[in-house]
């Protein structure tokens, strides 16, 4: 049974071994909560993922405890687009496995440096 809490380090949570800088990334912006680093299996020419420092299990769990935290998750993705492409970007956020969600600690996909398909 996990004894996670939302809002608190996970200790067998990927992201948050990131964060503390237990696991090795490579890091391209941070905020005060938020962290931006490179995705390890891009799919684009800028792929980069941004996450709120503190542990929460999705984007929904995120914006009903700290919407504020949300907000700054999305501003940080902005300026990541900006500062490694040309601020155009697509921003993804999977929530559960059927939307392919993997890695259960909030995150926000930044897309960018190339023509996306529509869809
Ligand atoms: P999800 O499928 O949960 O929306 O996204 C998880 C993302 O994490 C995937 O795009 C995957 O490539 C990325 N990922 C998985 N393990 C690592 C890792 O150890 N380091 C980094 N930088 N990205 C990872």
């Amino acid at each position: 049974m996990s004894t996670e809490k939302a809002g608190e380090k996970s200790d067998d949570c990927l992201f948050c071994k990131i964060v503390a800088g237990e696991v090795p990334a490579e890091v391209v912006g941070q905020s005060d909560s938020a962290v931006a680093f490179k995705d390890i299996d891009p799919k684009a020419p800028v792929h980069v993922l941004v996450v709120p420092r503190r542990h929460h299990a999705d984007v929904g769990a995120l914006a009903g405890a700290s919407p504020e935290v949300l907000a700054d998750v999305v501003g940080l993705a902005d300026q990541v687009a900006s500062d490694l492409a040309d601020g155009q970007y697509r921003l993804i956020c999977n929530v559960g496995p059927k939307a392919g969600q993997t890695v259960f600690h909030a995150h926000a996909h930044v897309l960018a440096g190339t023509q996306l398909a529509g869809f």
